[in-house]
């Protein structure tokens, strides 16, 4: 079986922009990963806020996708029409949350706008996750991911090119293998990919 892994957050969750609103950030920037320490937070305050905001059901709850719904739709569809599946592997860690709780409020939010999905699994070790797919006898087509460190560790666990989704921090990033695309449905070279290897 085929699969296409990618992740969540930054990729079709605006989780920067959830946590902005919450603690109501005047002008945030992203410019790079950990963006709230330019915001004069610690890592421990991030944490605190990240897991207040989730209880309160301001973060991972209802935030609009970062492109409209129809077009996410539409991009796994053409994959899921050539018997690619589609996995989303998120971390979501929250502290004080069990993650049952965080899957479901996932799951709900995927089904409030109809995206497919084949799994989702919530894990803190991608390339792990997509290492073990591997050995289950998944071929994985490509990985996306919008962070670079975990693009590099599935890339490696899955032996399957990456595909980083742009944003404002990971803009001093570049890697061999890697093809940085604009947003979700600019994905078009996982289709090329798809359409090859199914050939064969
Ligand atoms: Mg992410």
């Amino acid at each position: 079986m085929r699969a296409v892994v990618c992740d969540l957050d930054g990729v079709l969750y605006p989780f920067a922009q959830d946590f902005a609103k919450w603690v109501e950030q005047p002008n945030p920037t992203f410019d790079n990963w950990s963006f709230y320490k330019d915001w004069g937070m610690s890592t421990p305050e991030f944490l605190d806020h990240y897991a207040e905001g989730y209880a309160a059901e301001a973060i991972l709850h209802d935030g609009e996708p970062l492109i409209p719904a129809a077009l996410i739709r539409r991009q796994i569809g053409l994959w899921q029409r050539e018997g690619v599946e589609f996995h989303l592997v998120t971390h979501r860690e929250i502290i004080g949350q069990y993650e049952s709780h965080v899957a479901r409020t996932t799951e709900q939010w995927l089904f409030a706008y109809d995206l497919p999905y084949n799994q989702l699994t919530l894990s803190g070790d991608k390339g792990d996750h997509c290492e073990s797919l591997r050995r289950r006898g998944y071929d994985i087509v490509a990985v996306v991911e919008d962070n670079p460190d975990n693009l590099v560790d599935m890339m490696d666990g899955a032996h399957a090119p990456g595909f980083l989704i742009d944003q404002p921090w990971n803009q001093l990033w570049s890697a061999p293998g890697v093809t940085r695309v604009a947003t979700f449905d600019h994905l078009r070279p996982i289709q090329t990919i798809i359409e090859r290897t199914g050939m064969q």
